[in-house]
């Protein structure tokens, strides 16, 4: 059966240049890069270049990327981290549709006392600017607005949003897990403070990421132990998995500008003849400004997005109901109720996401699919407007 992958928002597959960055280090060369004998102390130059790699990639310097298992643990590292620096600031500002890993941390560290607000968005998805400008204030520690949604691929006004954190003399940080080697980003020009991102998503190993930090942040380290990454960040270093990190950026950084300009008229004409072969659907932040090139969620109204991905999934084609991450909660999107979006429409809801790997064949097999999927389940349980 032809299979056709189209989750790449929630893990794309290792790149084959990738694989072979890691394989040396994964066999042969398995030495500590912390130990004193040079079997491997020399591995010290694979991770050093990967940190090149990635700095080059975000336009910063190497002595400002710190590796991680993740975003997941680079946004704890900056929430965390933030609020301990000065004891006036304990504030956070975050965005209603942030991915969990800051969601759920803010509203931790919400419960432990760090104030905590949160920016609305629009019905597009897009982050409400002057409700931003109102909640940050001479105690807000940290500002932390995702570059792209992972749900909807709306992507967010960074700059603006900076600049509004460091009017009051708060940190900036952008959880760019979506956007990192999708659209070229270079965060001293954005004003970025800090930056998630993880290797997963760009075509790199999982359980490795990297946290950009400005150069003069003293931010405290969240694990302790070995004084890897200047004491930052403890623990033996990954060196297979930053290896792979690294390469995966620079494969990234190269086909930046051609990877988004093919899978934007992919997923653009992708949209279109979704919505033309299947009554009743309908494309969400469709009027956002600015969209990821590769992501797309849509609504098939009156139809369960599980029934449509099982049915999907029988016939080799992945595609998923909004967050991987929150799969198995039986709550809708907390990202398009944020919208104004209604319960049953939140729950017929699928999200597409392409990678530079996709091609415009899989995406036609994919809406024949989906065309004789809607037109059978329409046929059990009649759609009205
Ligand atoms: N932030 C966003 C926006 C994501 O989409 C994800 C994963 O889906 C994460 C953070 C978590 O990253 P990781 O899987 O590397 O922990």
């Amino acid at each position: 059966m032809k299979t056709v992958y189209l989750d790449n928002a929630a893990t794309t597959k290792i790149a084959p240049e990738v694989l072979e960055a890691m394989m040396p280090f994964l066999t042969g060369s398995y030495g500590n890069p912390s130990s004193f004998h040079s079997f491997g102390s020399s591995q010290m130059e694979a991770i050093e270049t990967a940190r090149g790699q990635v700095a080059r990639l975000l336009g910063a310097k190497s002595e400002e990327i710190y590796f991680t298992s993740g975003g997941t643990e680079s946004d704890n590292h900056a929430l965390r981290g933030a609020v301990k620096i000065d004891n006036t600031r304990s504030g956070i500002v975050i965005s209603a549709v942030e991915h969990p890993a800051v969601l759920d941390t803010a509203r931790t560290l919400a419960k432990e006392g760090c104030p905590l607000e949160i920016a609305a968005v629009d019905a597009n998805g897009e982050l409400n600017l002057s409700n931003l400008q109102e909640l940050v204030n001479t105690e807000t520690a940290i500002v932390s607005i995702m570059a792209a949604n992972n749900e909807t691929g709306v992507v967010m006004p960074l700059k603006e949003s900076a600049e509004i954190a460091h009017r009051s003399g708060a940190l900036f940080h952008t959880d760019a897990v979506q956007m990192v080697g999708k659209v070229p980003m270079d965060v001293h020009s954005l004003g970025i403070d800090m930056l998630s991102l993880s290797a997963h998503k760009l075509h790199g190993p999982k359980g490795v990421g990297a946290i950009y930090i400005r150069k003069g942040i003293q931010l405290p380290p969240v694990l302790t132990g070995g004084h890897q990454e200047k004491g930052f960040r403890s623990g033996t270093y990954n060196t297979p998995g930053i290896a792979g990190l690294g390469k995966a950026a620079e494969l990234a950084l190269t086909h930046l500008d051609d990877t988004a300009v093919k899978e934007r008229a992919l997923r653009e004409a992708f949209e279109k003849k979704v919505v033309e072969n299947c009554p009743g659907s309908f494309i969400v932040s469709e009027k956002a400004v600015h969209r990821l090139p590769g992501t797309v969620t849509i609504i098939f109204k009156g139809i369960e997005s599980e029934a449509v991905l099982t049915l999907l999934d029988m016939q080799g084609v992945y595609a998923s109901s909004g967050s991987a991450c929150s799969t198995g909660s039986k709550n809708s999107s907390h990202v398009l109720t944020a919208m104004g979006v209604d319960f049953n429409l939140s729950n017929s809801a699928l999200r597409f996401s392409l990678s530079r790997y996709t091609t415009e064949e899989e995406l036609d097999h994919t809406v024949k699919l989906l065309a004789s999927i809607v037109e059978r389940l329409r046929r059990i349980s009649p759609y009205t407007e």
